[in-house]
């Protein structure tokens, strides 16, 4: 088994282009491959025979967790049965338009048609060319902009690694700055003026979003993205009346507004999406990861009624949307899906993300609020980060070139649990399975403080 795992490793470190990696300490073979070879509930286990509870689920995505045969088995049986026919010029698979059917059933009420896509960066992708379509067929062809915010997290597409607001992803690929646009995080820990209320901050981020409108010109700005809880950017929660604050804006300047749900759609928060938790009313939601668990890559836009009709006009106009690719709606992917979706009902999941998410929380903040590097413990259903910091009083942070997240996410995995280090600042973040057991979470919580104390 080593053997087969050195071949592999050797393999891999020749020939595999890996994303988000440091290339040159992975060809020097500096950050050793780590060959995953299966996994059940919420453990993983390498082709070494380590195991490791995996309390990030994959990259926030294997929602009802590994080894789920029900799902497994239905991708194998539509292979069996039809692996593939396309969805353009209004075909479908049984499985693809059932799924758009469950999807549509779970969304808020204004919403009626779901487009496929395979990713969370296509989906947006797609998005933007939506709004785009939407505006011109509106006659406003100057209506163009999309306002994400810093610490956004929205694909690594041409567009769409514009959109998302982290440095990483910017980095020397001279990627499109217009018409994207970035406003100040809601980032209240991070905060400048430390005298705010979370409502001051809320009133701030939209007083910031209002100036940014009122100086691009509110008849060049199309649409505002962004997660319901910032995600990648550091598990960052919506401060008090955040997202009441930004929508007002946004419908006094006539903008759409896309919830990017890829994260948080289908249970993560302990509702369906995220919009029904923080009382978001969105014109397009993003989804992709739990919409199949990862079983397969499947993502997609949910359209609201008042962007559809507009859309319709659009083709009435001028004839079909030129849009399209060859595995929208895959039947595998699809099957997967629905599999993954009544599983989740089955299952009771959401409900479980949500009452597993508070005791895994609160664990983290007994064991961890307290310590002295220690910043804050935050996040909400099952999504949880704790941020550290040099001096807590001043709230200094750390040298980034101390590393000091990512160390401690390497000391946690040496203890069986994988977190992970975000990419800015030094945050540990948790997105486990819904299946995670409370047992499960109350080890995470007690490796954590181990290895925070390993560490600082
Ligand atoms: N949107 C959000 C909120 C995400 O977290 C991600 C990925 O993590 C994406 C979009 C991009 O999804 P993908 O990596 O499938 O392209």
């Amino acid at each position: 088994m080593l053997d087969r795992n050195n071949e592999l490793a050797a393999f891999d470190r020749d020939h595999f282009f890996h994303p988000s990696t440091h290339m040159g300490s992975h060809a020097r073979g500096e950050t050793p491959t780590r060959v995953i070879a299966g996994g059940k509930g919420a453990t993983i286990v390498d082709t070494n025979g380590r195991e490791s509870l995996d309390a990030f689920a994959g990259l926030y995505c294997v929602n009802v967790g590994y080894g789920q045969t029900e799902i497994a088995d239905a991708i194998a049986a539509q292979a069996h049965k039809l692996p593939y026919y396309h969805a353009y010029v209004g075909h479908g698979s049984e499985a693809s338009i059932q799924l758009a059917k469950m999807i549509i059933d779970r969304a808020p009420d204004h919403m009626s048609r779901v487009y496929f896509g395979l990713s969370g960066s296509d989906a947006n992708e797609t998005n933007i060319k939506l709004i785009w379509y939407y505006n011109n067929i509106l006659g406003r062809p100057e209506k163009k902009k999309i306002i994400s915010r810093w610490r956004g997290y929205h694909g690594s597409g041409v567009m769409t690694g514009s959109l998302t607001g982290l440095k990483l992803f910017h980095n020397a690929f001279d990627l499109p700055r217009a018409p994207i646009l970035h406003t100040e995080a809601p980032y209240y820990f991070r905060r400048e003026d430390r005298s705010m209320s979370e409502e001051q901050f809320s009133q701030h981020c939209a007083d910031k979003l209002e100036e940014m409108i009122l100086a691009e010109g509110p008849d060049t700005v199309a649409a505002f993205i962004g997660e319901p809880i910032l995600g990648t950017g550091g598990i960052v929660p919506p401060p008090a009346g955040y997202w009441k604050k930004i929508q007002a804006v946004l419908a006094k300047y006539d903008i759409l507004l896309v919830a990017d749900e890829v994260v948080t759609g289908f249970g993560r928060l302990g509702t369906m999406f995220g919009s029904e938790h923080y009382g978001i009313k969105p014109d397009i939601i993003t989804i992709a990861k739990g919409l199949t668990s990862a079983y397969a890559p499947l993502s997609g836009s949910i359209i609201s009624d008042k962007v559809w009709d507009v859309l319709v006009r659009g083709s009435d106009e001028m004839g079909p949307i030129g849009h399209g690719w060859t595995y929208s709606a895959h039947p595998l992917c699809a099957a997967a899906g629905v599999a993954n979706l009544e599983l989740i009902d089955k299952l009771d999941l959401v409900e479980n993300a949500g009452t597993v998410g508070a005791h895994f929380r609160k664990g983290l903040a007994d064991a961890l609020a307290g310590h002295a590097h220690v910043g804050e413990v935050r996040g909400d259903g099952l999504m949880a980060a704790v941020e550290f910091v040099e001096d807590k009083d001043d709230r200094k942070f750390f040298d980034p070139s101390l590393k000091v997240g990512p160390q401690i996410a390497a000391a946690l995995l040496e203890r069986g649990v994988i977190g992970r280090a975000m990419p800015e600042g030094d945050i540990l973040g948790f997105a486990p399975p819904f299946v995670l057991t409370r047992e499960e979470a109350d080890m995470v919580v007690e490796r954590t403080a181990d290895a925070v104390e390993a560490v600082t």
